[in-house]
């Protein structure tokens, strides 16, 4: 199977990363758990501005994105899929320095994956045509993809976890056991 995952939100833990950056650039605490633009900006603990300087100077420093955690097991289950013949690539929003620098997380957790960077705001569509499987933690990258990839999972946050899917996603995932279960057909004990 060909599988494509988002890289923030779904490989890796932002969340107290940006958490500590809007207290330390703004004053403002913010649950990690709740660090989501839709959230943060909606409920007005930051305008979106300020939301986009803290999620960019998250993105754009090696050293902060180092250390960020890799979602539980992500590692071990993306080696297991890899191992298991799977095809796996990142499609990230990130492009540029940024997509540079996901691509060091990987290589730092001694995974070699394609990356596509697609660019802030950019549909994801070209760079997630020929997957069988993609999971992305926001709702709005996995709406432009039905009809092009054939299984669709929102990776499920408190930050998310109210969303009603629309019936064309295919469901949510809240675990990289998952997500192995989901595509290998296998149970994880
Ligand atoms: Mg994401």
């Amino acid at each position: 199977m060909e599988v494509g995952l988002d890289f923030d939100g779904v490989f890796i833990d932002t969340s107290l990363v940006k958490s500590k950056l809007a207290l330390a650039l703004y004053g403002v605490y913010i649950p990690p758990e709740q660090f989501k633009r839709e959230v943060v900006v909606g409920c007005g603990l930051l305008t979106d501005e300020q939301y986009t300087k803290v999620s960019r100077t998250a993105s754009s420093d090696l050293e902060l994105t180092l250390s960020m955690p890799p979602l539980p097991n992500s590692v071990y289950f993306t080696n297991r899929l890899l191992h298991e013949g799977h095809g796996v690539r990142v499609v990230t929003s990130r492009d540029g320095y940024n997509a540079w620098i996901a691509m060091q997380y990987m290589l730092y957790y001694g995974l070699f994956l394609t990356l596509s960077g697609v660019g802030y705001r950019i549909p994801k569509t070209d760079a997630c045509r020929g997957l069988d499987f993609y999971a992305d933690d926001d709702l709005d990258k996995l709406i432009p993809l039905v009809g092009i990839v054939p299984r669709l999972y929102l990776f499920s946050w408190p930050y998310n976890s109210h969303l009603t899917i629309p019936s064309n996603i295919t469901g949510k995932t809240y675990s990289w056991s998952h997500i192995y279960s989901l595509i290998s057909g296998r149970n994880v004990v």
